[in-house]
């Protein structure tokens, strides 16, 4: 009674220094009194566990008060067991005991952290509040607790995230899984460069057996295949299903490089048996790109985007293939073109320059081939072979191409209206087999010629051999609708491709040009002198024209004059000039 009775004048003066009760004599009578009770029933209430802790004079936590569902929450009954905090397991389980006491000894008046009870087979989780409540005289710190059970949504979360990173087909890690895993190498703080790589396996012609054998059956083999592959590991190396029919492996090196190439041949051993499927039996093989870990500030997904791209060349090129920096880089600065020259052409950027095409048993100039020049505002002048290819590629030929064809003939139309008449030269303009198979070269020519009142047989058009096989009867079309019109066509560094001599005698073609490869360095390589004799008999047989491509010396010119070659072009002569620098050297070598 004494205890309550001191508790109740506590209440009213709570803060004021009243002679301290010695602490082991309260428990008795903790349960009694009006006031006791409706604690009691208060903290019942509560729909959590929760306890009231006191700290004694000496510094000792002890439970004051406890609802029953704390009690089962910490296996702890106010009843019979003894009330020390640091004598109950649960509280230095779960870390509370620490925690209390740092908490206590700090001066904020709130406090909450997430705690993990280990104690049984599956665990608990709760978060624990601490609240400050006002000391008493026999216990100047006093603490609410509360324990919040967060065991089922925990256990749903991790079962959640298990199931987002695993592949549910062949239960393997997923992409998402992966790259954690290898993120947390990077971020090892013994991350060493080279330690890793990251290899991204594809098992080749998986959809065209996936077609044939239906989904189910394909399921079966990519199951078969991934555990073959996860035969062929060693342990600690990482298998994962990034998609489809792509997986992923975090492999380490021992041994650098050689590591994946080794594992590269365990893989063709276990894929060496052909794969049962119902009542088939399937031969699989797989192509694997590489990407060595290098830089810790490298991320996961540029590792695994790099090993893709290797593996797109070993799809090509054979069974592994090692990403080399600067790969990417290749493909970036492709991409940077493509979109620089879009606006280059857009913008009137491009410009031509004329490189004189000479008879070499005269010296006179008969034409001038326009090539295209971009001159770019930050980068400087772009190589031609640099930027073709992606115009090729990426259809911005056809823009380029009809700008490089009108641009050419105003420059001859210029250098007509300079010389007072028509120069006696003809223009040879490149023209793409992209522009052949998608524009409507025939129209495009000749309203390019009406439109500047020159005459067709000026014109001669450049076409490579890769044009005429590509789509040999669109080429045949186009081919026979410039003879109509009357423009000639050249076929272009003759000797690289592998144009038939059905073709060349059946196509209206007027002038072969010879590579450069096999004339520049000819008077000291007998095959290709041997090459260039025999081009040149088949265009005197067929009644062409010729002209020679990389005449860089006169030597070579005198040469190719006494083989019976027409034409030479090349640095020899001159350079590719500007408009008014090739109307210049026209001039001057005019008689
Ligand atoms: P191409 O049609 O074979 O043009 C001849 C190339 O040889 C030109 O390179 C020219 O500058 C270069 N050349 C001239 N004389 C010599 C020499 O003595 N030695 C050596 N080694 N090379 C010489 P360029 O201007 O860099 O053009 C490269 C290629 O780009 C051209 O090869 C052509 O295929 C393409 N190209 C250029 N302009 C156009 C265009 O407007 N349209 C299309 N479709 N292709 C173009
Ligand atoms: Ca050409
Ligand atoms: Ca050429």
């Amino acid at each position: 009674m004494q205890v309550a009775s001191s508790r109740r004048r506590n209440k009213a003066q709570e803060s004021s220094a009243l002679p301290v009760m010695p602490a082991g004599a309260r428990f008795f009578s903790i349960s009694e009194g009006i006031i006791d009770t409706a604690r009691k029933d208060y903290i019942d209430a509560l729909p959590v566990a929760a306890a009231i802790l006191c700290q004694d004079e000496n510094g000792r936590s002890y439970v004051d008060l406890a609802n029953s569902v704390f009690e089962d929450t910490a296996g702890w009954k106010a009843a019979s067991d003894k009330p020390w905090v640091d004598s109950i397991g649960f509280f230095s389980e779960t870390g509370i005991s620490r925690a209390l006491e740092d908490f206590l000894d700090r001066g904020e008046r709130a406090y909450q952290f997430e705690g993990h009870d280990g104690r049984s087979i599956n665990g608990r989780y709760y978060t624990v509040r601490l609240s400050k409540l006002r000391p008493t005289p026999y216990a100047p710190q006093r603490c609410l607790i509360a324990l919040i059970d967060k065991t089922v949504q925990i256990e749903t979360e991790n079962s959640l995230r298990a199931e987002m990173l695993r592949d549910s087909l062949t239960g393997l890690p997923n992409r998402l899984a992966f790259n954690e895993r290898v993120e947390a190498i990077l971020g090892d703080r013994n991350f060493k460069p080279g330690s890793h790589a990251v290899l991204a396996v594809d098992m080749t012609r998986f959809s065209r057996v996936n077609h044939c054998v239906g989904a189910l059956a394909g399921d079966e083999l990519l199951i078969t295949f991934a555990r073959r592959l996860f035969s062929a590991l060693r342990p600690g190396d990482v298998l994962a299903r990034t998609g489809g029919d792509e997986f992923a492996i975090l492999l380490r090196l021992d041994k650098g490089v050689g590591d994946a190439v080794a594992f590269a041949d365990r893989i063709t051993g276990v894929l060496g048996t052909p794969f049962r499927l119902s009542d088939m039996e399937i031969r699989v093989d797989c192509a694997i790109g590489c990407a060595v870990a290098q830089d810790k500030k490298d991320s996961a997904e540029e590792l695994l985007r790099n090993a893709q791209f290797a593996l797109k060349r070993a799809k090509l090129f054979g069974q592994v293939q090692v990403y080399e920096p600067g790969q990417a880089q290749v493909v970036r600065r492709r991409f940077s073109i493509e979109t620089e020259l879009r606006r280059a052409i857009e913008a009137g950027q491009l410009s031509l320059a004329f490189q004189p095409l000479v008879e070499l048993a005269t010296g006179k100039i008969t034409g001038f081939e326009a090539l295209t020049r971009w001159d770019h505002e930050e980068e400087g002048v772009i190589a031609p072979y640099e930027f073709i290819e992606v115009a090729e590629e990426s259809g911005l030929i056809v823009p380029l191409g009809r700008w490089a064809l009108g641009a050419a003939l105003d420059a001859m139309r210029g250098w007509d209206e300079k010389y007072g008449e028509p120069l006696p030269v003809y223009m040879g303009v490149n023209l793409s087999a992209v522009q052949i198979q998608r524009d409507d070269v025939a129209a495009l020519v000749s309203d390019a010629l009406a439109e500047r009142k020159i005459e067709s047989h000026r014109l001669m058009l450049e076409v490579t051999e890769s044009a005429i096989i590509h789509d040999p009867q669109r080429a045949t079309e186009v081919l026979e609708a410039m003879q109509r019109l009357g423009v000639r066509i050249a076929l272009d560094d003759f000797g690289t491709g592998y144009t038939s001599l059905a073709y060349l005698q059946r196509l209206p073609i007027d002038l072969l040009k010879i590579d450069s490869s096999f004339v520049t360095d000819m008077l000291d390589d007998a095959d290709s002198t041997a090459i260039v004799r025999a081009v040149l008999s088949v265009a005197g047989a067929l009644g062409m024209v010729t002209t020679a491509e990389g005449v860089e010396c006169g030597k070579l010119a005198t040469a190719l004059a006494d083989m019976g070659c027409t034409n030479g072009q090349g640095f020899f002569f001159s350079e590719p000039l500007d408009a008014d620098a090739a109307f210049d050297y026209w001039l001057s070598r005019k008689t």
